[in-house]
This record gives C-alpha cells, structure tokens and sequence, in this order.
C-alpha cells in the first residue's frame, strides 16, 4: 500500500494555536481531585512577575514540562501548577521608576506573563492558578504568620540590620552579595538597628541538617549545612572583676577547648553592652571611634579574609579561669555581636586570624599544641593542626583530640562552663519596610501590648492609596487610614504593624495552596493535602539553595509540629537546571544579549524552541543559546513531519532481516528515550529521536518497509516526541488517522528481547592457541573487537608482562594477538 496524501508544509504557527485552544476548550490537562491514578505532583518554581518570561524561564519549564508529560503518559494523574511570585522590591523598584502603581504594574506583567507562559504549550493547570499578591492568597501567607505567633516561632526583637541606603530598606543575609553590597542595587550594605519580626528557623536547625528523607543534588544540601554552619564545642566562662561592673564573667564559645590554655587576649564585638562598662577612662574616646567605624562597615567586610584585622585595647582584663593568667581585652570589628556570645577568645598560636592579630598588637603567642618534633621554639604561623598538649597544665602530654574531651570534662566539673552545639544560621528576619509586600497581622495597643489580628478579620488589606516611595520609613507608616485601628482585644485605640512580609513567606507555601486554590475557610483542605502533598518532582534554579529551599523546609517542619501538614519535608526530589547564556555571557539588558523567547516562538514554534533548548546540553550544566543550533532543531522538526506524512512504499515482509533491524530500533530508542527522560538527560533524549528519524529515513529509501512494523515505527515516534514537541506530535497523530489526543495515550514500552542487537561469537587467540570466545554486537567495529579481545582476562593471563607485537583481526570471526 502506498499512501496518497498530499503532505503540506510544516507550520507551526498554524497548528499550535489551535491545538493550544483545544486542549484549553477540553480541559486535557487538569488534574482532577477524584481521580483514581496515582498522583504525581511536579512543581517548577514560579516566575516572580518582572515583565516578561525570558529564555531562562523556558529553560526551567519546558524541561519540566516535558517530565510532567512523560509521568501522564505512564498513567500518573499529573498535577502541573503554575502561579505569580509577585509581591516584593522588584515590582516596587520598576513602579517607582516608571511612575505606576505596583499593583497596576504586577498585574500588567500578570497578564502578559500568562500568555507567553500558554504559548509554551505546557500542561498547566490554569484553574489553579495563584498570584501571591492577591488578598485571597495573603490572607492565608497572614494566617500562617499567625499560626507561627501562636506556636512562639514568631518574635519580634531588635537587631542590627543590614540596610541598603539606596533601596531604604533592610536586606536579609542572603540578600547582601559577598562583596557586601545590596544584590538587588550594587549599594553597599550598611547597618542599622531596628525592632522587628523573626521567624526561629534555628529551633530545626538540627532537623534542617538531614535531608535523609530528600533526594536532592549533593551541592544543594552542601551549601545548606554549610549555612547552618553546626559546630560542637564548649561555651566557657572567663572571670571578670571590674570595679562598678556586676557582671562576674565573660561567656565564650569555642569548638577548640584544647587551646584554651594558650588564650592571650579575647575579643568582644564592638556592639557588645559590657563594652561600655569596661572601657577604662583614658581609651574611651579611641574605643568609641572605633565602635562607630564598626558600625558602618557590612558584616561581610568585617569578616572578610583580605581584610587585615583591626582592634583596640580597652583597657581592662578577664581571667583565664584554667591557668590564671590575666588576659587583656580588645573590641574588633570581625567579632559579631549576633554570632555565638560575640565574644572571641583569641588564641594565636593556633588560629591564623588571632596570629596576625597577636602579632600586629605585639601580645604573647604561646604554643600549647606541639607540632611534631617541636623544641619550644616560636611558631612561624599558626599551627593548625592536631599535636601534644604543652604549656597546659595538667593536660600536658595529652594528644589535643582527646584533650578537647578531657579539658571539657574538666571544664564541666569546675562548674565554668558546659559542652554545647554553635550554628552559624541565625534566626529568620522576615520584616520588610517596603509597601508592596503581604501586610504583617499584628496591632500593638498601648494597654495590651502586641496583639495578633483575630483570624476571621483577615485579611489585613494593603491600601492601595498609600506613598509608596522609600523614606527609610514603612510606607505604611504614613497612611493614617492604615495606622491607626482599634484593638481586638479591648476595643481601644491602637496602631497596625506597618512592616511587610519578607517575599520568602509567600513562597514558603505556594505549593500547598495549590491543591486548593479557592477555599475560603482553610489555607487548603487537609483531605486535600494527604491526597496531593508533598511535592514528588521539584525543579528550579541552584541560587535558591540557602533561601526559599531552606525556608521553605523550615516552614513545612514548623507546618508539621503544628498540625497542619502531615509530612517533613516539601519536596522530595529536586533538579537543579543550569543556566543559559548567550556570546560566552550571562544574559542581561546591560550586555544586550537578552535572547527574547516571543520572537523564535512567533517564527520557528514553540515545539523548536523546547526541543532546542533540551538539546542545547545537559540540563544540569546550561548551556550558550545559538540561533543556528535552533534552526537545526526546526529542520528535524521538518524532517519528521516529512517522514510521517509522506507517501512510503510498504509490502508484508514480516521475518525480513530489515523488518527486524526496523523492530530494533524501535525497541532501542523507547529504551534510550525512556531511561534518559526519567533522568533529565534531554539533550541525549532529543538525540536518540534524531538518530531514531535517520534510521526511520533509512529504512524507507531501502525500498519496500512492512508495512506493521512501520506503522509502529511511526506511532512510536510520535507517542516518544509528543511531551517534547507537543504541538506537532498532536497535529501529526490526527493527520495519521487516529483519534484526539495523542496525549491521553500510554508511553510506548520496549521489549528487551526485541531491542537487543544482534551478537556473535568472537574467538580470541593468543598466538595461535584458542583462549577466549567473546559475545559482541554484530556491527563491531575492529577497534572495538580489539579492545574487547584484550581486556579479557582469560587473555590477559597469557599476554601480561609480554611484548605485543601484533593484533590480527578477521571480521566478525576472530582476534589473534601475537605476543614474545
Ligand atoms: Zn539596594
Ligand atoms: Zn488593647
């Protein structure tokens, strides 16, 4: 049979929108609640709603999108969400400067994010869609606000703040750059003090640390532990007597108790109160200059490596409770006031930042872990390394990683101290002194102090009236119709909290509201929430390791010992997609190398620009974005359209050796396509379909093909391209005679019998003699035949230690090798 059909060209423009329209019409890729397949929850990290979707959100979702429709071909009941990060500084900042409104501006980028998010053709469920800036989604970010109050996970305290003179606001760690300028402007960060809210992310630091439970990339839970930052260690007091002076002893946490003989000088931030007390009265005017200095430095210069190290003597002293010794005190700026007591005890012997410090201020350097061979003669540098106790009383002659056991004991039994865990992560800092953010519930009233908002009066509305240009000052501080409100509990007059949220507490939870998007009772059903939660598949960028990932696995831990949820942890795997660059660089509108994704879309199609951005490397790695790559895409896009459609010559050849290589690789390719979707391997997965379509083009200009096994031939191929190129794969179904759609159908599966290649026997001789027989693929290539002949060990006991001297190879019989 030959078919007869005229084969039209390729265009995508004309097919996509109207597959688009029908699967939207049809609802086909909603995930109902009362389905009886397994469900699978994939999740891509929402966009944040700053103008339009760029190539690096394809390059996130499209993938994504791909595995999501892959798990719904192999019967999962799919739910595919998508939503609109859309509160926070970057609406605020490009309102300001363009002189509209941040909601107006938000939605404006709402509205044209969604229909170039529909234009890629994903198989999101739109009816579930969230705008985190939206009153029915804030009132619920408000409510779990007054969830973690009421469970004592929300404080408000002081704290010195890292500040951006230039946004006027205060910035979380994670948002000051390494260079300790503001990530969002460039401005260098500041400090500054300032009573606000907290979040006690560092009660689960402990549980934080295991991601047992979680099958995310190693690098990821790295960085997290490396944020957490635990160490055990001993928190030690040190006697103080000064004149006037109530307090007895300065508190010091060490992990090194080993060297606590050899501390000759301690150190207190120079925020610390006792400072104050201390000073003696001939350093107080060098002291305070200095505590000034310090204040407007940003914590990553003071604890910047390069930076050399700065101090001044206050003129008093504590004593070193284990030796006696008097040891002066210093304030300097690399000792923080908010990390561990912010005192420091300086032992420069055996830390390389105190060395420098002993040595710039002339103080003592004493040795009190030996290095091997040690005479007592002077350190060239800090000896960092284990060794023998010296100069420690006592402990002398003790190997120092006992002697931090012994010295602890010992510590605990005179009553100076107590082994204790130090972490690095410190509480959450989740107030912002921006307008556009979620409005914290919390009224303060002059009789009853602080007083949440009673839940059935939420939300707390963000007024749309108000100035939102920084001041340094909330916005919101400034609108009296916000400010000032009655107290819920004595009906007096009261003022609103005029802090947002942190845009983190909106991303902390988006993936449980959209289970249930439109309840008004609950933030989501918990019938709901056994039936969907947790998140199976999450994927999104590396940048987030130490913010939303975190955070949003303290949320859902604090969620848990709440009663909320029923689980530990949001997201059970995770994928990490690298970036896309374009001329060797990182995209940006400075550089002028922003690759719009709209215009390839309008020209080559949507399915080009998915497939190509799979192909364009592997996934985790990223990879440099190329107009002629994606043509080339499009060209095989062509070709399978041109394979499919066009007429081809069929008879009933069903044992013939072609019908039977056409059958394997066939067989082979599910495999392949299959084993590397599942494993984000798409840029090979794109690979074995090309290979797959030559192989297919092949067969056909061989002359006659069976006409059964092409038949399969083809409808693999279309069932195996339909999650990558799902426009066309649609299009070409129905053109081929079967019904709607190509993407209800079930993933094609391999046989392995069937996809196995053809073997034969090898016989392997070592100077003549018969001494292996090998199974091979039958299209061995000599050099493979050779390698394999060689490496086998039956072989390898009569050719080791001898001189090779030649290889012989009879294709597809033998391999002699001839040795002396
Ligand atoms: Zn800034
Ligand atoms: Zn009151």
């Amino acid at each position: 049979m030959t078919r007869s059909r005229t084969v039209g060209r390729y265009a995508p423009s004309e097919i996509e929108k109207k597959w688009r329209e029908r699967w939207a019409a049809d609802g086909l890729y909603r995930a109902p609640d009362d389905d009886p397949r397994p469900k699978f929850y994939y999740l891509t990290m929402l966009p944040y709603t700053s103008g339009d979707l760029h190539i690096g959100h394809w390059y996130a979702m499209a993938p994504s999108d791909v595995q999501a429709r892959y798990w719904r071909m192999r019967g999962y009941n799919v739910l595919f969400p998508m939503g609109f990060d859309a509160f926070g500084l970057p609406a605020e900042n490009a309102a300001i400067k363009q002189n509209i409104h941040p909601y107006k501006w938000t939605m404006d980028n709402v509205a044209r994010m969604r229909e170039q998010l529909k234009s890629m053709g994903a198989i999101f469920d739109w009816e579930r869609e969230i705008i985190s800036s939206d009153p029915d989604y804030y009132r619920w970010t408000q409510w779990w606000f007054l969830q973690f109050y009421k469970h004592g996970l929300a404080y408000r305290g002081q704290a010195p703040a890292n500040w951006c003179p230039s946004c006027q606001t205060v910035l979380a760690n994670e948002q000051v750059l390494p260079s300790g300028q503001c990530e969002r402007c460039g401005t260098p960060v500041t400090k500054r003090d300032l009573e606000q809210w907290f979040f006690r992310i560092t009660k689960y630091a402990d549980e934080l640390l295991d991601h047992s439970k979680i099958q995310w990339p190693e690098r990821i839970a790295t960085m997290q532990k490396n944020w957490i930052g635990r160490s055990e260690g001993v928190e030690i007091a040190f006697g103080l007597d000064a004149p006037g002076v109530e307090e007895k002893e300065l508190r010091v946490f060490t992990t090194r108790p080993d060297t606590i003989h050899g501390v000759t000088f301690m150190v207190l931030a120079p925020e610390h109160p006792l400072v104050e007390k201390l000073t003696a009265a001939d350093k107080r005017a060098e002291v305070e200059a200095y505590v000034e200095a310090a204040r407007r430095q940003s914590e990553i210069e003071r604890l910047s490596t390069e930076k050399e190290k700065t101090g001044v003597f206050i003129g008093a002293y504590c004593k070193n409770l284990l030796n006696g010794e008097d040891v002066p005190i210093f304030i300097a700026d690399y000792a923080l006031l908010w990390y561990g007591t912010g005192i420091v005890m300086g032992v420069p012997a055996h830390d390389q930042r105190d060395f420098d410090f002993a040595t710039k201020y002339g103080l003592p350097i004493k040795t009190v872990i030996a290095p091997p061979g040690y005479q007592g003669e002077p350190l060239e540098a800090a000896y960092l390394e284990p060794g023998t106790m010296v100069n420690s009383g006592p402990f002398d002659g003790t190997p120092s990683e006992e002697g931090k056991t012994a010295v602890a004991e010992y510590i605990e039994k005179q009553g100076w101290g107590k082994r204790t865990v130090g972490y690095r992560l410190r509480d959450w800092l989740i107030s912002r002194q921006r307008y556009w953010g979620a409005p914290i519930p919390i009224v303060y009233c002059e009789r009853c102090g602080i007083v949440p908002v009673p839940e059935d009066k939420l939300p707390v509305l963000l007024p749309e009236d108000a100035e939102f240009r920084p001041t340094g000052e909330s916005p919101l501080r400034l609108h009296q119709g916000f400010v000032n409100t009655t107290c819920p509990q004595c009906q007096g007059p009261a003022r609103r909290e005029t802090d947002t949220m942190d845009t983190f507490m909106c991303s902390n939870w988006y993936f449980m509201r959209y289970i249930d998007p439109r309840n008004s009772e609950r933030p989501f059903s918990r019938g709901l929430a056994r039936k969907w939660l947790p998140v199976d598949q999450y994927t999104g960028g590396a940048e987030h390791a130490v913010m939303h990932l975190l955070y949003a696995r303290f949320f859902t831990k604090a969620a848990r010992d709440m009663g909320v949820v029923e689980f530990d942890e949001p997201f059970l795997r995770l994928f990490n997609q690298g970036t896309i660059i374009a001329g060797k660089a990182k995209m940006s509108k400075s550089r002028g190398n922003v690759v719009a994704p709209d215009e390839y879309v309008a020209r080559l199609g949507a399915d080009a620009v998915r497939v190509y951005l799979m192909f364009i490397g592997p996934w985790e790695q990223g990879g440099e974005w190329d107009d002629s790559g994606l043509a080339g895409v499009s060209r095989w896009l062509n070709r399978v359209w041109n394979l499919v459609l066009s007429p081809v010559e069929t008879a009933s050849l069903p044992d013939a050796p072609a019908t039977r290589e056409l059958r394997r690789l066939m067989h082979k390719t599910i495999r392949r396509v299959t084993e590397d979707t599942e494993r984000f391997r798409f840029n090979t997965m794109v690979a074995a379909l090309m290979e797959y379509t030559n192989g297919l083009t092949r067969a056909k200009e061989a002359g006659s093909v069976d006409a059964g096994a092409w038949r399969d031939a083809i409808d693999t191929l279309l069932l195996l391209v339909a999650p990558s190129a799902p426009h066309l794969a649609e299009e070409l179904w129905a053109r081929t005679n079967h019904g709607y759609s190509i993407h209800n159908q079930s993933w094609p599966e391999w046989d392995e019998e069937l996809a196995r290649e053809e073997e034969i026997t090898l016989v392997v001789q070592v100077n003549g003699k018969l001494r292996d027989r090998l199974q091979v693929p039958a299209g061995v290539t000599e050099e493979q035949a050779k390698e394999l002949a060689l490496a086998s060990a039956r072989v390898r006991t009569h050719t080791d230690g001898k001189q090779m001297l030649r290889v012989i190879y009879v294709p597809g019989r033998l391999v002699n090798v001839v040795v002396r």
